[in-house]
């Protein structure tokens, strides 16, 4: 099935010596249960597999992708592992992220509130120029739909899109979106 131009690799000791490669750290943000795990394993691994949650703990996962431009971007993916339970996440998790994934259950109206205040902690603690995308996933049982967030996303200056990590709707292209809206380097 076409991915839309574009290709994963697992390859950590590609060489980044190209101009146009990208380094970017990815920070997830979200509700215990929404499925950030799934999204991140999903797109690393390719496969959905709830039993086998990572526990990315004070780490992150590597994930290079090619875009059809053949910009390289490397993604260093942070996971909250659980810390999204406390009110707030240490400075050190934002630090330096050039994007952030804020994750929302389409079905939850609750994980749509705490959404909103990922997104105000975002907002305050993040670099200027982050990239923040908010993400409704679980997008396959839309036939329990109860939230709706285009407007929201817009108010915000997010990019939207909803994914199912079950189905790995959408989440090749959420990553991709994200690469194609990070700072390029100036041309010298
Ligand atoms: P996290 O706490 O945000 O990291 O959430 P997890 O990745 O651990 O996922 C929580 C639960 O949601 C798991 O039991 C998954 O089975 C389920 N889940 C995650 N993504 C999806 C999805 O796209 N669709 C459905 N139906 N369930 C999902």
């Amino acid at each position: 099935r076409s991915m839309g131009g574009l290709n994963t690799v697992n390859n950590d000791s590609s060489s980044a010596t190209d101009s146009k490669d990208l380094r970017a750290k990815l920070v997830l943000l979200g509700d215990s249960g929404v499925g950030k795990s799934c999204i991140v394993l999903r797109f690393v691994r390719g496969q959905f597999d709830p039993t086998s949650k990572v526990t990315v703990g004070a780490s992150f996962l590597s994930q290079t992708l090619a875009l059809e431009d053949s910009t390289i971007v490397k993604f260093e993916i942070w996971d909250t592992a659980g810390q999204e339970r406390y009110a707030a996440l240490a400075p050190l998790y934002y630090r330096g992220a050039a994007a952030a994934i804020v994750v929302y259950d389409i079905t939850s109206p609750e994980s749509f509130s705490k959404a909103q205040y990922w997104v105000k902690e975002l907002q305050k603690h993040g670099s200027p120029g982050i990239v923040m995308v908010l993400v409704g996933n679980k997008a396959d049982l839309h036939e329990n739909r109860s939230v709706s967030s285009q407007e929201y996303a817009e108010k915000n200056n997010m990019f939207f899109i909803e994914t199912s990590a079950k189905t790995a709707d959408n989440i090749n292209q959420l990553f991709e979106e994200i690469a194609k809206r990070l700072p390029r380097p100036t041309a010298s």
